[in-house]
């Protein structure tokens, strides 16, 4: 099956999609996959040049056990599922993934006299491996902890994950198994009608919509509506008002590699009522990230880092790991929640609409990302949507770009059979060609410079591209069709 990705110009004509998925982020991408199973002529139609440019890009990478959800609620019980799927997906695909277990620590007697609880609500979300530490154990694990601590909770299954190698992995499954992605397609109006059925297979009687893109008219049987931070404005197209989305600014820095070393697992604050506060994390890259704030906006779009919210990391980090504060700031970066009032996921089905609402997926999409997709296809089949027989997804096998798994500069066997891949471009981040030329020739290439680097890592090191800047982007543009 020739994989169909289309970036530009009239989109394909043709039969009428059976599903139609709004949104290449990571739930859109996953909920994709999932519908792959099923032989389904199914759309994922996104909006930029590439998966996963909306918030999935810009997250703290944190495959969460769910220990901390409110428990009963959706969120809880399919972060709790996501958590499991994905992390046996990640080992199979190769997506980076690193169980470095989380310690939330305790700085006042307040907060220390609540870790009990969390404990206990840990329990209640069915994860049953938390332990309470006290401060001579928190310190020889932690032994560069800022002085004061008074003990942990430690959840021994928190894990670092590629944030960016998750979505893509999601839409080159997908697409291989016959998914349609048209990228830089988006949605602009929704106008839902009768259809007579004539144009494809199962169950096609009840109605069809048009969907009117950038790139031309678009018709589909159902939808799910994976919008992200717009999928408020997305509803109110079909004329559904059920929420507003709020974006609330996540704002982070990430650290040198020479930081790495400072830090063991991932550092967790003790949550609060205004949230689960700033932690500190390695990556699977090797760096650190201090973050993510929390602030409110009205922008959707402001994405942009501040003074002040960066001297508040500053204030915080220097308490939770002080000699962080001395090592060099590689890159700092912002990413939107999709806050919608209420606390817990709006995954809805409209059944007369012939669509599934994936709103409200703020803090934990990524990790939830696969048990979201297996849920919404399940709305879809109790709307009416005929499934079909379920098949197995060929398998997929991503490009590691994690520092604990071997890297292809490394792999002498690799480099004896192509020397591209002894053949360093980003030298911060040790990139080989032969990296680069498989991206830019993948299922799903990147739309930029910098889609090519959250596939590959050239040009995120110590110096942000300025070494590899010009030989990056010349291989991206000679690339292009
Ligand atoms: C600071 C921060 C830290 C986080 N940390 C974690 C973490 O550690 N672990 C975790 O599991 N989760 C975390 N999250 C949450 C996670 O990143 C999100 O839940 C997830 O990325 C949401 O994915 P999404 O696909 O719903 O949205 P998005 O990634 O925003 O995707 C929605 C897509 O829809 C597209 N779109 C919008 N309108 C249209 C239109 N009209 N037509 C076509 N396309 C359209 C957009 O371009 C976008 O690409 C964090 C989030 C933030 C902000």
């Amino acid at each position: 099956m020739t994989p169909t990705v289309t970036t530009s110009g009239d989109l394909p004509g043709g039969a009428t999609y059976d599903v139609t998925v709004i949104g290449g982020g990571v739930v859109g991408a996953a909920v994709a996959r999932e519908l792959a199973k099923y032989p389904l002529r199914t759309a994922l139609v996104e909006a930029r040049d590439d998966i996963g440019e909306g918030t999935s890009k810009a997250n703290t990478a944190i495959l969460h056990t769910g220990f901390d959800a409110v428990p009963g609620s959706l969120e809880a019980r399919l972060v709790r599922e996501g958590q499991r799927l994905l992390a046996g997906y990640a080992t199979g695909s190769g997506i980076p993934v690193e169980r470095v277990g989380a310690l939330l620590v305790a700085w006042d007697e307040e907060q220390r006299a609540l870790l009990p609880g969390l404990l206990a609500k840990a329990e209640r979300n069915g994860y049953h491996a938390g332990r309470l530490l006290g401060a001579e154990e928190l310190y020889g694990r932690e032994p560069r902890l800022g002085p004061g601590a008074l003990g942990a909770l430690e959840i021994p299954d928190e894990s670092i994950i590629c944030p960016w190698t998750t979505p893509l992995a999601y839409a080159t499954q997908a697409v291989r198994a016959g998914v349609h992605l048209h990228l830089g397609c988006r949605v602009l109006s929704i106008e839902s009608g009768p259809y007579s059925g004539s144009d494809t297979g199962s169950g096609a009687a009840g109605g069809r919509h048009t969907l009117t893109t950038s790139r031309g008219p678009l018709h589909t049987r159902y939808l799910v509506n994976a919008a992200g931070l717009y999928a408020d404005e997305i509803d109110r197209r079909m004329g559904l008002d059920t929420f507003t989305v709020t974006p609330r600014r996540g704002e982070l820095m990430v650290f040198d590699k020479l930081a790495r070393d400072l830090v063991r697992h991932i550092l967790l604050p003790v949550p609060t009522a205004a949230g689960k506060g700033v932690l500190v994390a390695p990556t699977v890259f090797g760096n650190v990230l201090l973050g993510p704030t929390s602030e409110e906006l009205d922008d959707k779009t402001d994405t942009d880092s501040s003074a002040d919210g960066l001297h508040f990391l500053q204030e915080k980090g220097r308490r939770i790991l002080p000699e962080l504060l001395d090592e060099e700031v590689t890159a700092v970066y912002a990413g939107l929640r999709a806050a919608t009032g209420q606390e817990d996921y709006r995954i809805q089905a409209h059944p007369d609409r012939r669509c599934v609402t994936v709103g409200g997926i703020r803090s934990t999409g990524l990790t939830a990302s696969m048990a979201i997709a297996a849920h919404v296809t399940g709305l879809l089949d109790g709307i009416g949507l005929d499934l079909g027989t379920p098949r197995e997804l060929p398998a997929v096998t991503m490009p590691n770009l994690g520092e604990a798994f071997p890297r292809p500069y490394l792999r002498a066997d690799l480099i004896g059979r192509d020397p591209a891949y002894g053949t360093i471009v980003c030298h911060c981040e040790r990139v080989t060609l032969g990296e680069i030329r498989d991206a830019l020739s993948a299922t799903v290439p990147p739309g930029s410079p910098d889609g090519l680097r959250r596939r590959t890592r050239a040009g995120g090191g110590r110096c942000q591209g300025f070494a590899c800047g010009p030989a990056v982007r010349a291989l991206f543009e000679g690339a292009r069709p």
